[in-house]
């Protein structure tokens, strides 16, 4: 039987890392994209070559229709993933609270966290052992911001990570008897083109002499870390978040 799991927004950065880690773990992957329908067709070309299936699908994971749609076709063409990274994830230019518009702060909130939901609810749709499913594992990408604030950078988004780190620990306790683990990963500052979407492309380098390890991350290291939450390794593991931040 095929291991099948959805990473959301794997065309690039840390869901493209992710996408080929769980790959070399021996999954088929739904690699998930926005736009760039380019990259997503090399992480799937790299999957591949690495010897697993792969499909990329189109889809706006904030838009509840496009996740239907999107674990609809997953279904169809690699069959019932047993893991779901929620792994897509926004910023807007770096600004304080004062110059932010409701629409940038709902837009940054429906992104971040409500794709987290309506995700995660079609998982559990479908790996609840309580509904006759084989159990599951569900991964939430947060930040360390969800900690530290983003101050004067974009609290908007941290407080997003706020909310998707309480319902890794809200969902593993509603879905533990279901046969699903959820785990979150919170992320420091990682070497990906997010801090473009910011306007400061080189935001790591800046800020690299602040963090004990005296480097910025890669995303392969996440990726890392959210491969044993997937494994069996961590099979006693759940509502908890791991933070990949070189100390900060
Ligand atoms: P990235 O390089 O900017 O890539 C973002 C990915 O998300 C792309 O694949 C993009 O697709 C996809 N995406 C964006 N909006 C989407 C939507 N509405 N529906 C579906 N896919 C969407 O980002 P990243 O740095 O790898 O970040 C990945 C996750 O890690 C995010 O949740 C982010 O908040 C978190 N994180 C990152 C850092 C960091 O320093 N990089 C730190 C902490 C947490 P397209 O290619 O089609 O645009």
């Amino acid at each position: 039987m095929n291991k099948v799991a959805l990473v959301t927004g794997a065309s690039r950065g840390i869901g493209a890392a992710t996408a080929i880690r769980l790959a070399k773990d021996g999954y088929d992957i739904g690699v998930n994209y926005l736009e760039n329908s380019d990259a997503a067709n090399r992480v799937v070309a790299d999957i591949v070559a690495l010897g697993q299936n792969a499909i990329a699908i189109k889809a706006d994971v904030s838009c509840e229709n496009d996740v239907k749609g999107l674990f609809q076709q997953l279904e169809n063409v690699l069959g019932t993933p047993s893991v779901l990274v929620n792994n897509a994830g926004i910023l807007y230019q770096q600004s304080k609270l004062v110059d932010m518009s409701v629409e940038r702060i709902n837009s940054t909130l429906i992104t971040n966290v409500t794709s987290c939901f309506l995700c995660a609810k079609e998982a559990v749709l479908r790996m609840s052992q309580l509904r006759g499913g084989k159990g599951g594992v569900i991964v939430n990408v947060s930040s360390a911001a969800s900690r530290l604030g983003s101050a004067g950078e974009y609290i908007d988004y941290a407080a997003s990570k706020g909310a998707v780190d309480s319902l890794t620990i809200g969902l593993a306790k509603e879905v533990a008897e279901d046969g699903i683990r959820v785990n979150g990963v919170r992320p420091g500052l990682i070497y990906t083109d997010i801090h473009e979407s910011g306007g400061e492309a080189g935001r790591v380098d800046r800020l690299k002499d602040r963090i004990p390890l005296k480097r910025g991350g890669q995303p392969e290291e996440v990726a890392a870390a959210i491969a044993w939450l997937v494994s069996d390794e961590s099979s006693f593991t759940t509502g908890i978040s791991i933070d990949v931040s070189g100390g900060i």
